[in-house]
């Protein structure tokens, strides 16, 4: 069972480097059969660690891709931000537009009233609108 797990292993990494077949040669004549089976060993964990980054920077990579935008979506993206800008604006100006109307209004509704008549009026007016006498 073991022997058959190692054939495998050793198959695999045959397939994956055919030199490995040339490096296992040399080391059986240089040490023995039990080192050319750790080296193989050693060399498939190696390459299957290899693959496993590989498809991992692969997929980083991928992701990198997605990150740098294309012209078109960096476009797309000032579009939005502009759009984001002006609405903001927009928004401010109202809000100004909103103050100053209420600023207008409320001196436009602050009254007096007439020392003669006693009817109210604008604080701004300088003569009663009912008996048109000066104000001041
Ligand atoms: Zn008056």
């Amino acid at each position: 069972m073991q022997l058959a797990i190692l054939l495998v292993l050793i198959l695999i990494a045959v397939l994956i480097a055919p030199w490995l077949i040339g490096v296992a040669i040399a080391l059986a004549a240089a040490y023995g059969i039990y080192l050319v089976v750790a080296a193989v060993l050693a060399g498939t964990v190696l390459i299957i660690a290899v693959m496993w980054f590989q498809i991992a920077g692969g997929g980083r990579r991928k992701e990198k891709t997605r990150v740098n935008l294309t012209p078109e979506d960096q476009r797309e993206q000032r579009r939005h931000i502009e759009a984001a800008i002006a609405a903001r604006q927009a928004e401010q100006f109202h809000r100004n537009e909103h103050t100053a109307r209420t600023m207008r209004v409320e001196i436009h509704d602050k009254k007096k009233a007439c020392k003669f008549c006693q009817v109210e009026m604008a604080a701004s007016a300088s003569r009663c609108g009912n008996c048109g006498k000066s104000t001041t």
